[in-house]
């Protein structure tokens, strides 16, 4: 399956680029007259500049309406505590970033309840998809490529996998990585339990234990940990996780009624999550454009050096990519990249 790509040249219009690259890939066809159609997108952590910039988004939704569609902006809750964590503060922070060219519909209703489990393939036998992308007619999926520290990169298929899923998706996602401690490692600070939202590492006999189900596997106690007692093992099943989670919410659509936008430009460090990134450790690629998550995020692996993410995070960022086509997603770890002329 072809990728369809526009270079990221400032001495250009990016709008009208934009446009010619969304025409050449057909990125508004699987959209019919009266379509409820979800543009899912990262509304961005606030504090964190890097995310799709509003006024693309907004010329996405003036070609959904265009081709007959009725274009809802959404993203589901997160799991950890910050500034989209609930639907009243996910609104909030969507309109304090910009995106007020359509109506935000979070995903997954105000805490997180609204939610159906789909059977699906791979490493989970099933996954939580976040009930209003479960019930919309199309979509189309606008995502930010950058590093993340658990499964490497973050693209269409992280879009798909853990921002189409409610809490107990993303959950369920995150608990396929494991979490030890090393006790011979352990001095007993504290400071584990102090970094974790939750404080959820329990100190007993000068020594730390974390036995808790509601663990999401985030580094944040590792990182802080002074000894490096703490280690995350296993990431590469989280990349698994992801594939499988985005083939639940595939199936949840008719054949041909998603499609994918990736902006590869302000690459950092780590997610769109965080209130601060890190830094841009790549220059800015591009716009890619195609009809599948396998193919557009194969597309971005293809054009940049990802070792540095690969060496950062010691996990191979193109095994979410791998596994997403071994588990039946239509499209190609290494497509054709077509650039518009
Ligand atoms: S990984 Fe650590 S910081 Fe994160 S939820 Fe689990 S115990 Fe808390
Ligand atoms: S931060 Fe590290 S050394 Fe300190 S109690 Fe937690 S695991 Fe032990």
């Amino acid at each position: 399956m072809t990728v369809h790509f526009v270079q990221w040249d400032t001495s250009l219009d990016l709008m009208k680029e934009a446009n010619r690259l969304y025409d050449a890939a057909g990125t508004f066809d699987c959209i019919e007259k009266g379509d409820l159609v979800a543009v899912k997108l990262h509304v961005g952590e606030l504090g964190n500049p890097y995310y799709v910039q509003p006024f693309f988004v907004h010329d996405i939704i003036r070609r959904v309406k265009e081709a007959g569609g009725k274009p809802f902006l959404t993203d589901a809750n997160t799991y950890y505590h910050a500034q989209r964590n609930n639907a009243h503060d996910h609104m909030v922070t969507a309109l304090t970033n910009g995106f007020n060219m359509a109506p935000f519909i979070v995903a997954d209703g105000l805490r997180s309840e609204n939610y159906k489990t789909i059977k699906t393939k791979g490493i989970l036998n099933e996954i939580e998809v976040a009930g209003v992308i479960s019930e919309a007619d199309a979509m189309i999926v606008v995502s930010h490529d950058k590093g993340h520290e658990l499964s490497g990169f973050g693209g269409a298929i992280k879009n798909l996998g853990m921002g189409c899923t409610s809490r107990a998706g993303k959950l369920r996602q995150h608990r396929t990585v494991g979490l030890e401690i090393n006790e011979s490692k352990c001095i007993g600070c504290g400071k584990c339990k102090q970094a974790c939202e939750m404080s959820l590492p329990e100190i007993i006999g000068e020594k730390a234990r974390n036995i808790s189900p509601l663990c999401m596997r985030c580094p944040l106690c590792a990182d802080a940990c002074p000894t490096g007692a703490i280690k995350l093992v296993h990431k590469e099943n989280l990349c698994r996780a992801l594939a499988s989670a985005a083939y639940g919410v595939i199936s949840t659509f008719k054949s041909e009624k998603v499609s994918y936008v990736s902006f590869a430009k302000d690459i950092t460090q780590y997610c769109d999550c965080l209130p601060g990134p890190g830094e841009v450790v790549m220059k800015d690629v591009g716009i890619f454009a195609s009809g599948s998550p396998v193919s557009i995020d194969g597309a971005f692996l293809k054009m940049v050096d990802y070792k540095v993410f690969n060496d950062a995070y010691h996990v191979d960022c193109l095994l979410q990519v791998q596994e997403a086509k071994t588990i039946g997603i239509a499209g190609e770890v290494k497509p054709k990249i077509q650039g518009i002329s």
